[in-house]
């Protein structure tokens, strides 16, 4: 066992500060990364603070990681110490079920083991993630960065990433196609992102007017002031898809009535309430309510070397491990522009 500094929750109420937890050393299979960067999700607060109700505290939160390589068991043959590695939500699954076969490892029947908060098969514990020095993780669970990407601006695609990636080729984003992105934060400027590199008209939903300009220059080609009702009127029945990101209560059938027929609202962001749903938003004319979460190891692979290809990166703002109070104080006030990411060194200094 290594000991290795973190930065962890110890209950609900508590702020996050600096803790020790055991890392396990590199078994076979096994890559042992130096992390550099680490995104901070929306998901990570909700975590910290339990509210999903299923934290187990300790808690070291963190699933945008991203680092040097700098010990790999004997059986490791795809990376080698010196490169750069990923993990993101995922550090194991059965491997064997039909999810898993499908390269669904988030939908693996046995459960996956996401890379905090998790049933670590290891230690016997709960997986540690990314608000650390170091992590040991499975090679089949570890992800290659394309060269060519600023690496701070890289960790964040690990989950913002991948999470509006996912959906939005799974529901066709794409030439022709009216795509809507709800919420200008960590997710939703990546959706943007990816929605106009796929070639959809793209229309950015946001409560924060200070943002439209953003918007626009992360690719938008259209951005609606949600609280406008007459804005909002002026869309209705006319989307193929709407990815949905919002972390709090809001009106999902706003967003419902704007879909064309047999069109589909997907919902990511994940507030901790049910969100009410009039049955009429659904019946007339025929929509679909939908959800998706994260994506599957070669599908985040995919998305990575998309990003590569295309120079896609996220928009965000550096700091140290003792500013994440604050950080999340911020993000819950929708000001984050448009992710935070540590910068691991100010944890080991
Ligand atoms: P974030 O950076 O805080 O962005 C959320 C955005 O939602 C805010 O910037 C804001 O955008 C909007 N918003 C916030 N409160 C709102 C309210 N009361 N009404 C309307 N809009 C509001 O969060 P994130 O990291 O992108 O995560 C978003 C959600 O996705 C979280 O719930 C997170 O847990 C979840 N998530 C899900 C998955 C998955 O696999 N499904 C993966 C990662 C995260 P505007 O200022 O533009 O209105
Ligand atoms: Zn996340
Ligand atoms: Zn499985």
């Amino acid at each position: 066992m290594m000991k290795t500094r973190a930065f962890g929750a110890q209950s609900a109420t508590s702020p996050l500060a600096q803790m020790a937890i055991d890392r396990r050393e590199p078994l076979a299979r096994d890559v042992e990364i130096d992390i550099l960067y680490c995104g901070v999700c929306h998901s990570d607060l909700h975590f910290a603070r339990n509210e999903w109700g299923m934290t187990v505290y300790p808690v070291v939160p963190g699933h945008e990681i991203l680092g040097r390589v700098t010990r790999v068991g004997p059986e490791v043959s795809t990376f080698r110490v010196g490169d750069l590695a990923a993990v993101g939500c995922l550090v194991d699954s059965c491997r064997t079920c039909s999810s898993c076969e499908r390269g669904l490892e988030q939908f693996c029947l046995g459960g996956p083991v996401f890379s905090y908060n998790g049933p670590d098969k290891h230690s016997g514990g709960m997986t540690f993630g990314g608000y650390s020095e170091r992590i040991v993780a499975d090679e089949a669970f570890t992800l290659k960065v394309p060269t060519g990407l600023d690496p701070a601006r890289a960790a964040p695609l690990l989950c913002a990433g991948i999470t509006t990636y996912s959906p939005l080729r799974k529901w066709g984003a794409g030439k022709g196609r009216k795509v809507g992105v709800v919420g200008l934060g960590g997710l939703g400027h990546m959706g943007i992102k990816f929605a106009r590199a796929f070639g959809a008209h793209t229309v950015l939903f946001t409560t924060s007017e200070g943002k439209a300009a953003d918007g626009r220059r992360l690719g938008a080609d259209e951005v609606v002031i949600s609280k406008d009702a007459d804005a909002m009127g002026r869309h209705a029945g006319s989307f193929d898809m709407i990815l949905d990101t919002v972390s709090a209560d809001h009106d999902v059938n706003a967003y419902l009535s704007l879909l064309k027929l047999d069109a589909t609202l997907v919902m990511v962001g994940a507030p901790p309430s049910p969100q009410a749903v009039s049955v009429f938003s659904l019946l007339m004319p025929r929509r679909q309510l939908a959800g998706s979460l994260i994506g599957g190891i070669a599908e985040t692979q995919e998305m990575l070397d998309f990003c590569g290809q295309h120079g896609i990166v996220c928009d965000i703002e550096l700091i140290r491990m003792d500013q994440i109070n604050v950080a999340y104080e911020r993000m819950l006030r929708s000001d984050v522009k448009y992710r935070f990411v540590i910068d691991m060194a100010s944890l080991k200094g």
